[in-house]
């Protein structure tokens, strides 16, 4: 874990960047993704900064824990109990991660291929 969090998301947390929140608890935050990738495209993210899965330890388990409980109650929010949805986690850039805050993508309202590309 880093004590200073000078990334997008840092700044979202503290406020001093707007986000479209859709869901927030005392651990949690999620938003609507700026660059939506799909007709529902949120990110859920833990308040505390973790910069990928690596980052994360044993103490993070309930907290990662969260992260997947909050995912849901946004897809169900959205209405994609039905037709389903897909999380994705960049971890590293070399897979595509450009913020370095753990987040969780929710993606949802169109169809999805496998495997990814
Ligand atoms: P990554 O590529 O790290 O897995 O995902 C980062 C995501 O954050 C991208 O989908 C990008 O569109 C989104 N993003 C980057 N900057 C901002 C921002 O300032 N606000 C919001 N809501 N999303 C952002």
């Amino acid at each position: 874990m880093s004590d200073t969090n000078d990334t997008v998301f840092g700044k979202i947390i503290r406020g001093e960047l707007p986000s479209e929140k859709v869901y927030e608890d005392d651990d949690v935050l999620a938003f609507r993704d700026l660059h939506p990738a799909a007709p529902t495209h949120i990110l859920v993210i833990p308040k505390k900064h973790i910069v990928d899965l690596f980052d994360a330890g044993e103490e993070d388990e309930a907290l990662l824990g969260k992260l997947m409980l909050a995912a849901r109650k946004v897809a169900i929010q959205e209405g994609l109990e039905e037709d389903g949805f897909r999380l994705v986690i960049n971890n590293g850039a070399g897979v595509g991660q450009t913020v370095f805050h753990i987040h969780v993508h929710v993606l949802g309202g169109r169809s999805f291929s496998w495997p990814p590309g």
